[in-house]
């Protein structure tokens, strides 16, 4: 099957972007949207009391205001929570958190009132003392202190069942599909059997079954032409938990099969069928899926394949004409359903997180508005191959769109048959209104939701929350304090009247850190172009030799050190500005030979691509913070206050040779920031690189020569880290010891620095951890899971942060460990060249064997519950130094005595009221690295940051990869000296403080004083 490839476009500015879209409207067009639009929204205000229960709550409760963020905390956690207690906690945290007296009886919706007073609690469901009614403030503390009651607890719960009716049409296809056959509002659906994507093979085929049952009762339930039945709208994320553009071949292998199957059923049903739009990163690989199911000449003579088009994304017109290009090709209709899309705040955080150059979507709603309006025109250019579909709540886009129809025909001279959708619970009155006032108004289908309420909710409150932001059409549709003339606006004349397009407020991923530091650049994993240069570089057939080859003999050791310390004075003459600039210097540099530290990265350290590359990144950004760093440190006196007539002056100088000795896991970041921080303090250095990853650290050495950093100032020494060890410490002129790696040697280290005479040198030595993660019942299973894997087996598990020790309460624990045991067989563990590869090997044949020894030893103390193949085809590195992942139950944190440093994960349960003592007995065990929690609870949250020894505390996300200047990184106890790495007090330690002070009287008397006026 021959596919047409979509191709992203070349990056532009956002301004070029939007002004390559064709004119959307024309003045004429313009003021009649602005018309039209406004007075659909004066007749829908003028009808309030008829607007349905979603838009008054989101007026009412929308994220401005403390209590509808306490409702929505609410609604996506409580039905999933399983335990009592826990829902108890929650409900009171969330309720107690707000002034509801506030809400009561402003709104006439008799939905948002009952959801003020007490959500539902009213009378029928709970009986109120009658001293409280009118207080709804007293009554819910009475009601919270008494939060035990399980009475409060069945009410909420209810109440959060009203709230998802209120969203999701059916609890099953069978029951949605009744529905629709009763309520004429809920006539022409696209029923939609959502949820979280799937993380396991099994949520897959689950999701797939799902599609074909549903397929099929829709087929079988519904009549009339295509365009005019009851469709089903697909999640390509949700048949496949590797979908994504880097599995290119297994979605080929898998996806494209399970897609094209549910096109054939409905077409052989006669129903249409759109896949929707999900992730940027994700648009090139679904519009090779798409491609694949356009392509089929099974279906050919099927109309009813449609695509989602997202109108924020800046790519939206060049998908619009694929599609186009797609159906004349193939001979076939198709349809598109047009939105503005649905993860704008999301995708925002993800391309700064990435460092991409460009954002993929537009950065101001008007800009969005514009681009929707421009791909309608296209799409009504169009209409001769495609349906076109308009999602949509807003008033002016509904005018506007119906303005473009009128000025449209196909090649018959036909009006264009076309179709506005909006989702379930939202817009009724908006369109219940368009359609009294507009004569000319298509079929409106309705997006509608399906499932079981508690699966449901997580998903349904983040639409909430899309919905109830203050840019949302929603938001202010009905609140009488806008006035309408704000409300339908010219997204054009907002474009006119704007100085930059791009929004000021939001930076470009680059600048993300401000004028002083540059942020490092990523990679769009999400574009076939990109993962094919990066395949190409890690393809490379670098030979290198063997590290002992490398090894310069201990007797150099010394003569290092006599000239470093000889190269001392003359560096640090040299001004701090030129010396950052050194480390500027060397961050262009490395971000200019990327490809080969990649290629070196994964030949040497066996690092999978994504892990090298976020590794060079952190380089990169190690040397641009601490050349900031060492400005604001070093770039000027500190003038201190004091009496009058004197003069006091804190200066931070360089303190001699420092030793620097860095670990394999992180041969290019970890040996990089190490050096750099003391040299640009000016300091001279003698280091001692890793010993199995010696080549990343001499090119690495080499380029920061290559920058402007003197050869005698800098010492690179290969070899043994025993022998280097035992002379560097004896040396006289060492100032300090900076290390990073195991806790023995750290502790070797101390004893060897206390041993000698004379000064007292610093040691910054930062260590491992045995850290854990906490989760309890109020959190999200997909999430900890995604979060989870990649805490405990990214990186084969070789970082100091990962997670070793899973802490699950008893009550969901078998559901996320089922979950994760699922998602754990998705893993593909092999050869790192391999972009799909996610867990590649460890360092060495030795430290695999050891991590097995370790395996046995905890599966005799525990309970192994899963470990993951291992892929026949390991790429030219040795099998014995893969070890597969493995989940191992203990029953108690005393069975882990030590790190396994390593792609093992342990987990344990606990009850509620054990966590205390978990904490304790975590703190018992000395170290203090990194802890994750996962908890919806505030108060779970802060008991645990505050009994914490660990230095790096993450909540509901995973706890790697911290980012330079903005998570300093570094452990307390037994996990290393302080201060962070990456954070502002780490140069510091680098330099002694000296103060100067004078007295200026002496020579002359205090004249400052004497001139005062
Ligand atoms: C039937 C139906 C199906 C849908 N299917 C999908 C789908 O498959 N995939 C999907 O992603 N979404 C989908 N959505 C959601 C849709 O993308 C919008 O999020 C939602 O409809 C709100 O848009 P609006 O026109 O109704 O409201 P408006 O209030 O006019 O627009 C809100 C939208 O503007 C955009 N926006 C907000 N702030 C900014 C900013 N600063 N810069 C740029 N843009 C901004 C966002 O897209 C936001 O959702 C669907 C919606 C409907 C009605």
């Amino acid at each position: 099957m021959s596919v047409m490839t979509f191709i992203s476009p070349a990056l532009r500015s956002e301004t070029q972007d939007l002004t390559a879209l064709s004119a959307p409207l024309s003045i004429a067009e313009r003021q009649a949207a602005l018309e039209i639009g406004r007075g659909l929204v004066k007749g829908a205000r003028a009808r309030a009391n008829e607007r349905p229960y979603l838009d008054a709550f989101l007026q009412e409760f929308g994220l401005s205001n403390q209590e509808g963020i306490a409702l929505m905390c609410l609604a996506e956690a409580l039905l999933r929570i399983p335990d009592d207690e826990t829902a108890d906690r929650l409900i009171a945290e969330k309720l107690a958190s707000g002034n509801w007296d506030s809400h009561s009886g402003r709104s006439d919706s008799l939905f948002v009132n009952a959801s003020t007073w007490g959500l539902m609690l009213t009378g029928r469901l709970v009986e109120l003392p009658d001293e409280l009614r009118g207080n709804a403030n007293g009554w819910l503390r009475h009601l919270t202190q008494r939060a035990s009651e399980p009475l409060v607890r069945q009410a909420l719960r209810r109440a959060m069942k009203i709230i998802g009716s209120e969203f999701v049409v059916g609890r099953s296809i069978e029951e949605a599909l009744q529905r629709s056959a009763t309520d004429a509002s809920l006539a022409l659906c696209s029923f939609d059997m959502l949820g979280e994507g799937a993380r396991t093979d099994e949520d897959a085929r689950r999701y797939y079954d799902a599609y074909v049952a549903a397929i099929e009762q829709i087929g079988r339930s519904v009549e009339g032409s295509l365009h005019q039945r009851s469709s089903i709208s697909i999640k390509l994320s949700a048949l496949d938990p590797r979908y994504s553009a880097i599995h290119r071949e297994r979605v080929h292998e898998r996806l494209i099969p399970r897609a094209l199957e549910l096109a054939r059923l409905a077409a052989a049903r006669g129903i249409g069928l759109t896949v929707d739009a999900e992730e940027q990163d994700r648009l090139e690989i679904s519009l090779e899926i798409f491609a694949a199911m356009a392509g089929d000449p099974t279906t050919r003579d099927w109309p009813g394949l449609g695509l989602a088009v997202q109108a924020y994304g800046r790519r939206a017109m060049a998908v619009i004409d694929h599609v186009a290009e797609l159906s004349r090709s193939h001979g076939r209709a198709l349809a598109v359903r047009l939105v503005k899309g649905a993860y704008w705040d999301s995708e925002i955080k993800r391309a700064q997180e990435r460092g991409l150059a460009e954002y993929p979507l537009y950065t101001r709603k008007c800009s969005t508005d514009v681009s929707y309006l421009a791909c309608a025109r296209a799409l009504f250019t169009a209409s001769d191959r495609i349906y076109p579909q308009f999602a949509t709540h807003n008033a002016h886009t509904i005018a506007a769109v119906l303005g473009l129809a009128r000025t449209h025909r196909d090649t018959a001279g036909r009006a264009v048959d076309f179709e506005f959708q909006r989702l379930h619970g939202m817009g009724t009155l908006l369109y219940d209104e368009a359609r009294r006032q507009l004569t000319d108004l298509p079929r409106v289908r309705v997006y509608a939701p399906v499932g079981p309420h508690a699966d449901l909710l997580a998903y349904l409150v983040r639409r909430l929350l899309e919905n109830g932001a203050n840019t949302s059409f929603v938001n202010r549709f009905m609140d009488e304090r806008v006035p309408v003339e704000q409300v339908v606006t010219d997204p054009i004349s907002e474009i006119e009247a704007l100085t930059t397009v791009e929004h000021d407020r939001i930076p470009l991923p680059s600048h993300l850190y401000g004028p002083s530091r540059l942020n490092s650049r990523g990679v769009d994993f999400g574009r076939r172009s990109s993962i094919e240069e990066i395949g190409q570089c890690l393809r490379s057939t670098l030979t290198l030799p063997s590290p002992e080859s490398r090894y310069v003999t201990a007797g150099v050791v010394e003569t290092a050190f006599r000239a470093a310390s000889l190269a001392f004075p003359e560096w640090r003459g040299h001004p701090v500005d030129a010396r950052a600039e050194i480390l500027e210097r060397a961050a262009n540099l490395l971000d200019q030979s990327r490809d080969a530290f990649l290629a070196l990265l994964a030949r040497e350290a066996g690092k999978t691509a994504g892990d090298a590359i976020a590794e060079i990144r952190e380089t990169i950004e190690f040397c641009r913070y601490y050349a900031t760093s060492a400005r604001e440190l070093q770039g000027r006196v500190s003038f201190l206050d004091g009496v009058t007539g004197e003069r006091n002056e804190l200066s931070h100088v360089p303190r001699g040779v420092w030793c620097c000795i860095s670990p394999w896991n992180f041969p290019l970041a970890i040996f990089t920031g190490q050096i750099v921080a003391a040299l640009v303090t000016g300091n001279t250095v003698v280091a001692k690189p890793a010993e199995t990853t010696p080549e990343v650290a001499l090119a690495m050495t080499d380029l920061l020569y290559r920058a402007g950093v003197p050869r005698d100032a800098l010492h690179v020494l290969p070899m043994v880290g025993k022998e280097f060890g035992e002379v560097a410490l004896r040396q006289h002129a060492l100032a300090g010891v900076v290390f990073t790696g195991s806790t023995r040697t750290a502790q070797w280290l101390n004893r060897a620095l206390a041993a000698r005479d004379g000064a007292i040198l610093p040691l910054i030595a930062e260590t491992g951890g045995i850290n854990a993660m906490i989760v309890d019942s109020t959190a999200l299973p997909e999430q900890v899971v995604d979060d989870v894997l990649s805490s405990a087996f990214g990186s084969a598990g070789q970082r100091c942060s990962a997670l070793r020790l899973l802490c699950l309460q008893a009550d969901n624990a078998d559901r996320i460990l089922e979950m994760l045991e699922g998602a754990m067989n998705t893993l593909a563990v092999g050869d790192p060249t391999d972009l799909t590869t996610d867990v590649g090997p460890v360092i060495t044949a030795s430290a695999a064997a050891d991590l097995e020894r370790h395996i046995a030893q905890m599966c005799q103390r525990g309970r192994l519950r899963k470990r993951v193949a291992i892929s026949p085809n390991t790429g030219s590195v040795p099998r014995d130094r893969f070890v597969s992942p493995a989940l191992i139950e203990i029953d108690s944190i005393d069975a882990l005595e030590r790190e396994a440093f390593g792609p093992v994960l342990h987990v344990l349960r606990y009850r509620t009221e054990e966590l205390p003592r978990l904490l304790d007995d975590l703190r018992a065990n000395g170290y203090g690295l990194t802890l994750g929690i996962q908890t919806r609870l505030d108060g779970t949250r802060r008991m645990l940051f505050e009994g914490t020894l660990a230095g790096n505390v993450y909540v509901n996300r995973n706890m790697i990869g911290a980012v330079v200047g903005v998570q300093p990184f570094g452990g307390t106890g037994l996990s290393g000296t302080g201060p962070k790495a990456g954070g502002p007090n780490y140069l510091n330690r680098f330099t002694t403080e000296r103060v100067l002070t004078i007295n200026t009287t002496a020579t002359g008397g205090n004249t400052a004083l004497l001139t005062l006026e």
